[in-house]
C-alpha cells in the first residue's frame, strides 16, 4: 500500500566488508536524510491512527466488536497497546484545541515527539510561547522543562515504568526453579484478576513472601542502589527543519468521514493504517540498525544513539529499541521479515516470536503464528522454550489443546535455565531482598529463590477461590479468544439451560463477566460446541454479514 521511501538496495544489510569501506559522513547524512523522511512519514500515520482512535474510543467500538477490554483488541488486532491507542486518540484530541501546534505539525516543522510533549501542556494561550521554546530547546530539555511546569516527572513512558528508574533483574536456576517462576506468577496474575507483566508478579510474589514468617531472616537494610543519572549531555539545539513529506493518499483517506464509520469500518481503517505504519518501521529499523553499528550519530555531534533517534528523528527510544531487536534476527529469518513487513504479522507477534524462532522452524512459527490470537501464540512460544533441548530448536506445538509439560528430570543439570525481566528498581530490589531471606546460609540465591516460590504457591493454592473445577480447568481465564480477564469469571451454558442445555462440565465454560453480559447475552458473541476443546466462537456478530472473526478456541478459522 505505501511505497517504500528507501530504495530496496539500501535494504539490503551490507557484509561486515562492505560496511569498513562506507564513507561514513557521506552514509550519514544519506542515512540521516532518508530516516528523517521516514520518521515523518511515521508521524504522519500516527496522526492518522489518533483520528480514527479517537472515533473508536468514543463509541467505545471495542465492545461492539465483542472485546471487553481496550488493550486486548488493540493487541490482537492491531499489535499495539491499549494504552498507545489511548495516547494517540488524546494527541489527536488535544491539538484540535490548539490550532498553532496543529498548523506547525502540518507544516512539517514539529516531530512527533515534540508534539506529544507541547499537547501534553500547552493551552489555547500558551502555545505560541511553548512552540517558540520547542523550536531551540532539545526533546529532552523541554521534556524536563514540561515536568518542572506539570510537577511531575518527566514523560513517565519513555525510560521508566511507572515513574521509577528501569533495572534488570536476572537469575541462573535450574529449568524447574524457572517453571516454579512461571507458575507462581500465573498464580499472582489470578489472584490480581489481570494478566500481570513479569515485574507485577514479582513484586506480589516477593510482598508475599516477606509478609510471611518463613522469612524471618529479612535483611532489614536492602537500601535501593541510587541510580546514575545521566549528565545531561550538552546537546547542541538540535532544530526540526521542516520535512515536507506526504503519506501516500490511501493511507491520508482513511480518516475521511470517520465520524460516520461503524465500529466494523473503523477496525479496517485502523488495521489499514497500522499496516502502513508498519512498512514504514521495517524500514526505519534496518537503517537505524546501520546507524547504530557504524555509530553514525557521532556525525552529527550526538554522544548517544539514543539522543539521535530522540533528537533528529522525534521518535520513542522505547520503539526504537524494539525495531533494532528484531531488525537483529530478521537478518537471518526471511520469512519473519516478510511476514511483519507486509502486515501479515504486527509488531507484537514478531516480538512474541523473537526468543523462540530459529532458521529452521522459522516458516512453521510464522505460519502458526498467523493463525492463532495473540495470548494463544505466547502460550506456545512459552511451551516451546520450556522443552527445547540446547542446540535443538523447538517447533511449534499444535494450534489448539492442552499443552502437557514432559515430567521435570530432577537430576537436572545444575543451573541450566535462567529467569529476567526489566522492572522498577524498587521492585527488582524487594524480589532480590525477598529471595535472601529465603536462602539458607552459603547456599546459592536460586535455592532461596525456589524456596520462596515454592512457599508463596502453596500460600496462594490454599486460598479457596483455587477450587473451581470449571474456572480450573479453563486456566482461570475468561474463554472468549483473545480476552485476558481473569477476574469475576461467570459460569456459562454453552447452550442455554433455557434452550434444554444440561449442567455438565462439557456444556459450561468459564466467562468473563463483562463478556457475560454485554457479549454473549447481547448477541454481540456467539458460541457453540462442546467445552473446552471444541467450541467455536465468532465475535463481532451482525447480521446479515460475517462476523468480525470466527475461531476454533484460540485458532482462527478461514470464513
Ligand atoms: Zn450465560
Ligand atoms: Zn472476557
Amino acid at each position: 500500500m505505501t511505497a517504500d521511501v528507501v530504495p530496496p538496495e539500501l535494504l539490503e544489510i551490507p557484509s561486515a566488508q562492505e560496511r569498513r569501506r562506507l564513507d561514513r559522513d557521506l552514509c550519514a547524512q544519506l542515512l540521516d536524510r532518508l530516516l528523517r523522511r521516514l520518521a515523518r512519514q511515521e508521524a504522519l500515520c500516527r496522526r492518522v491512527l489518533g483520528r480514527l482512535a479517537q472515533h473508536f474510543l468514543s463509541k467505545r467500538a471495542h465492545q461492539r466488536l465483542g472485546f471487553v477490554r481496550l488493550d486486548d483488541f488493540a493487541r490482537e488486532r492491531l499489535g499495539l497497546s491499549g494504552r498507545e491507542l489511548q495516547e494517540l486518540a488524546r494527541v489527536a484530541q488535544r491539538l484540535e484545541a490548539l490550532p498553532a501546534l496543529a498548523r506547525t505539525f502540518a507544516e512539517g516543522a514539529l516531530s512527533w515527539s515534540h508534539l506529544r510533549l507541547l499537547v501534553s501542556v500547552a493551552t489555547p494561550d500558551t502555545e505560541a510561547a511553548w512552540l517558540a521554546r520547542a523550536r531551540d530547546e532539545s526533546v529532552r530539555a523541554l521534556e524536563a522543562a514540561i515536568a518542572a511546569a506539570r510537577g511531575v516527572p518527566p514523560d513517565p513512558d519513555e525510560r521508566t515504568l511507572d515513574g521509577e528508574p528501569r533495572a534488570r533483574f536476572h537469575l541462573r536456576c535450574p529449568r524447574r526453579v524457572r517453571r516454579l517462576w512461571r507458575h507462581a506468577a500465573e498464580l499472582a496474575s489470578r489472584m490480581s484478576g489481570a494478566r500481570l507483566p513479569a515485574w507485577r508478579a514479582a513484586e506480589a510474589i516477593a510482598a508475599e513472601g516477606l509478609a510471611s514468617d518463613a522469612a524471618d531472616a529479612v535483611a532489614q537494610s536492602d537500601p535501593l542502589a541510587p541510580m546514575r543519572r545521566d549528565a545531561a549531555a550538552p546537546l547542541s539545539p538540535a532544530a526540526w527543519e521542516a520535512i515536507a513529506e506526504a503519506l501516500p493518499e490511501p493511507v491520508e483517506r482513511l480518516t475521511l468521514l470517520a465520524d460516520t464509520a461503524d465500529p466494523f469500518q473503523l477496525d479496517a481503517r485502523l488495521r489499514a493504517a497500522v499496516r502502513a505504519l508498519q512498512r514504514i518501521d521495517f524500514q526505519i529499523g534496518r537503517l537505524l540498525r546501520l546507524v547504530a553499528q557504524l555509530r553514525l550519530h557521532r556525525a552529527f555531534g550526538l554522544r548517544a544513539f539514543p539522543d539521535y533517534v530522540r533528537e533528529r528523528l522525534g521518535c520513542s527510544c522505547r520503539k526504537a529499541r524494539a525495531l533494532l531487536a528484531l531488525d537483529r534476527r530478521l537478518a537471518e529469518l526471511p520469512a519473519l521479515a516478510a511476514a511483519y513487513r507486509d502486515g501479515a504479522l504486527s509488531l507484537t507477534r514478531a516480538l512474541v516470536l523473537l526468543p523462540v524462532v530459529h532458521p529452521d522452524t522459522e516458516a512453521a512459527w510464522v505460519e502458526r503464528a498467523q493463525q492463532v490470537t495473540v495470548r494463544r501464540l505466547v502460550d506456545l512460544v512459552e511451551w516451546a522454550l520450556e522443552v527445547e533441548e540446547p542446540g535443538h530448536p523447538a517447533a511449534p506445538p499444535p494450534a489448539e489443546g492442552m499443552l502437557v509439560l514432559p515430567p521435570v528430570q530432577m537430576c537436572a543439570r545444575g543451573a541450566d535455565a535462567e529467569v529476567r525481566f526489566a522492572g522498577p528498581a524498587s521492585v527488582v530490589a524487594l524480589l532480590r531482598t525477598a529471595i535472601r531471606a529465603f536462602t539458607p546460609r552459603g547456599a546459592p540465591p536460586w535455592q532461596g529463590f525456589e524456596r520462596l516460590l515454592l512457599h508463596v504457591a502453596a500460600e496462594w493454592e490454599r486460598r479457596p477461590r483455587h477450587r473451581d473445577p470449571i474456572f480450573e480447568r479453563d486456566g482461570w481465564r475468561c474463554a472468549v479468544p483473545a480476552c485476558t480477564a481473569r477476574a469475576s469469571l461467570h459460569d456459562h451454558h454453552v447452550l442455554y439451560r433455557s434452550r434444554g442445555g444440561d449442567h455438565a462440565r462439557n456444556n459450561r465454560v468459564a466467562i468473563c463477566a463483562a463478556h457475560h453480559l454485554n457479549g454473549i447475552h447481547r448477541f454481540r458473541i456467539r458460541v457453540h460446541g462442546v467445552a473446552p476443546h471444541d467450541l467455536t466462537w465468532q465475535l463481532g456478530v451482525r447480521q446479515g454479514r460475517p462476523p468480525l472473526m470466527v475461531t476454533h478456541g484460540d485458532r482462527y478459522v478461514q470464513t
